[in-house]
């Protein structure tokens, strides 16, 4: 259903789009257009770059869109296939949600192939660009809602080669933190997808809230081409944290439940414990207020056990059961089953 305008197989630079039939109330045939392009010279790897899969998470998508305009084919070894806004309607509108179907895009693969125009696009992924990848890199941040230590992340896949490769190519992005996550709100992620075809597959999630800093846009850039130079496709130097003068990455695990904490009430949420710090079991991380009730005391919102606060919540505002905080252990990703 979905047609692709340029061929993803041609040598040198061609951008195109996607075109993603949909029909609305003043056109019965539209399409959803979705820019895409690649880079494409002589052997090598191929590494697709998206982001914008949760619309209202820019750094990603202005990282794309400039590596877009920056890469030349002779610059490139192998095929890098760039996607900088994987949910136009949603990054038009600033939310997280497609307000074309409601979808959530990180929960609709493997997708359905007539779909709504987010399940078709995730079909497309699944069963076309997928399969043409070596490596896949989803750039996320915390959204609206969660204020990430900016980091990049992965999930745990089983011991191996694509874990190995994943663990190298996560640390090539230079954050202070690397996380390893769980997925504790649904499945039918991207990512899942990609790991599940074998692919090494890289994300992030840079910063969040709608306050987007000088700081985590550099630090999308730079990671960004940094891993490209890591998996083989730019012949730059490697930047390291050492070459840097920085200390080692800290890698860090939440995959218990416990670790992500969510508000018992609605109310008005007070960050307490700085983002980034160090925790101890028990420790007050978050307050919530009740502003019909000022003489109520808070409930408290503590650490389940001591961790680095890798998220925390980012509007005041909050309803009951929303995620305000994360806490992860400091691991070593290398000694671990
Ligand atoms: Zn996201």
């Amino acid at each position: 259903m979905i047609r692709c305008t340029i061929d993803l197989s041609a040598s040198g630079r061609n951008l195109g789009h996607l075109y993603i039939p949909y029909s609305y109330n003043l056109a019965g045939w539209a399409n959803l257009m979705v820019p895409i392009a690649v880079v494409n010279n002589g052997p090598g790897p191929t590494t697709l770059v998206m982001a914008g899969n949760h619309g209202d998470e820019y750094p990603g998508q202005v990282a794309v869109m400039r590596l877009l305009r920056e890469l030349r084919a002779e610059q490139v070894k192998g095929r890098v296939i760039l996607i900088p806004t994987l949910s136009m309607p949603a990054a038009k509108a600033a939310t997280r949600l497609s307000p074309l179907d409601g979808k959530n895009f990180n929960r609709t693969f493997p997708g359905v192939a007539e779909g709504t125009p987010s399940e078709a696009l995730a079909h497309y992924l699944t069963t076309v660009l997928f399969p043409l990848a070596d490596n896949v890199i989803d750039i996320h941040t915390g959204g609206r809602g969660v204020d990430f230590y900016p980091c990049a992340h992965m999930h745990l896949v089983p011991a191996g080669p694509q874990r190995q490769a994943m663990l190298a190519a996560t640390e090539a992005w230079n954050t202070d933190f690397c996380f390893l996550y769980a997925d504790i709100a649904g499945t039918g992620l991207l990512p899942v997808e990609a790991e599940s075809q074998g692919k090494v597959v890289i994300t992030t999630e840079m910063g969040g809230s709608e306050n987007v800093t000088a700081h985590v846009h550099a630090l999308t850039q730079k990671g960004l081409r940094n891993v490209l130079v890591q998996l083989g496709h730019l012949t730059e130097p490697m930047v390291t944290r050492a070459s840097k003068g920085q200390a080692p990455t800290r890698w860090v695990q939440a995959l218990a439940w416990e670790n992500y904490r969510f508000a018992p009430e609605s109310g008005i949420y007070e960050n307490i414990a700085p983002l980034g710090d160090e925790v101890t079991q028990g420790q007050t991380v978050g307050a919530i207020h009740f502003l019909e009730r000022p003489d109520r005391d808070p409930i408290l919102v503590t650490a389940h056990s001591a961790g680095i606060l890798i998220a925390t919540r980012a509007p005041s505002l909050v309803a009951q059961g929303d995620c305000v905080a994360v806490i992860a252990q400091e691991v070593d990703p290398r000694k671990l089953p």
